[in-house]
């Protein structure tokens, strides 16, 4: 039998998301799962904003994560490894808040993302039929270079995150071939510095209809030499739990890879894949 985890996935302590620790892990059990870490969102530059922030107060709901966290390992020991864990948004933005942010816990595996460029609002909210979609994809792929470079990381979360929302706004998938070279100079820095490539498998259940990043991509980072991939499906309600991680699966085998790869104390521990599956 293939051994499923999910890498990626919000409670309630995230303010998009609905579930609490506790249903997600018994949702994860029900799934045939062995392992979860709930990575909730901690946008690194907002905590400044505490109670304020249109996200919520990161002062108080990380922590809440991490014991709601800490408790089902307790509570599910048997059952389920529960691993304890953060997707800590923007870390290059402001470097004391990101700090403060890994100071929250005592994090098994941290997700690093790039939700919005340095003086944008979240992809999500961006309209691009009145910004030049190019420019923002040139900008993104710049500062998750840079973002490949922070030390304090193990895993690169939902690469090419935009075209979900560029997609939807404009009506189709735009090129990436401008950008190879910077997807490139990504992979190197991940390779150099021992970092993992995250698949993100939302995208198959939205329009992309594709792992983030998509097959091609992730056949280019095996090509350059990439080893580490851990595979979430950033559920934010605990039927999504463990959803698509099988597909994931399935194309990072077409990419090339034998195996993913979990975190215990920041810790890669391999899986194989199991050709028998
Ligand atoms: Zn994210
Ligand atoms: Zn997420």
């Amino acid at each position: 039998m293939m051994k499923l985890c999910d890498f990626h996935i919000h409670s309630n302590n995230s303010f998009d998301a609905e579930n609490t620790v506790d249903e997600i892990c018994r949702s994860a059990i029900d799934k045939g799962l062995f392992a979860v870490a709930i990575t909730d969102h901690c946008e690194a530059p907002m905590i400044k904003d505490g109670e304020n922030c249109e996200f919520g107060c990161f002062d108080k709901l990380i922590p809440s994560s991490v014991n709601d966290t800490l408790k089902a390992r307790e509570k599910y020991a048997d059952t389920l490894s529960v691993f304890c864990g953060i997707e800590l948004g923007e870390p290059m933005h402001d470097p004391e808040s990101t700090s403060k942010a890994l100071g929250y816990g005592d994090f098994d595996f941290v997700l690093a993302s790039v939700h919005n460029l340095r003086n944008f609002r979240d992809f999500y909210y961006l309209d691009y039929s009145k910004t030049d979609y190019n420019e923002i994809l040139k900008c993104y792929f710049d500062e998750l270079a840079e973002t490949a470079e922070f030390p304090f990381f193990d895993s690169l979360a939902h690469l090419t995150y935009p075209l979900r929302y560029i997609s939807q706004n404009i009506g189709f998938i735009p090129s990436l071939n401008p950008f190879r070279n910077r997807i490139d100079d990504i992979f190197k820095i991940l390779i150099r510095n021992n970092k993992s490539l995250e698949i993100n498998v939302s995208g198959l259940f939205k329009n992309l209809n594709s792992t983030l990043p998509d097959l091609e991509i992730l056949k280019r980072y095996k090509e350059l030499g990439g080893e580490l991939i851990t595979i979430g499906t950033d559920a934010h309600s605990s039927d999504m739990v463990g959803r698509g991680i099988k597909e994931g699966i399935e194309t990072a085998r077409k990419a090339g890879f034998d195996r993913y790869v979990y975190y215990e104390a920041h810790t890669p521990v391999l899986v194989p894949f199991d050709l028998d599956d």
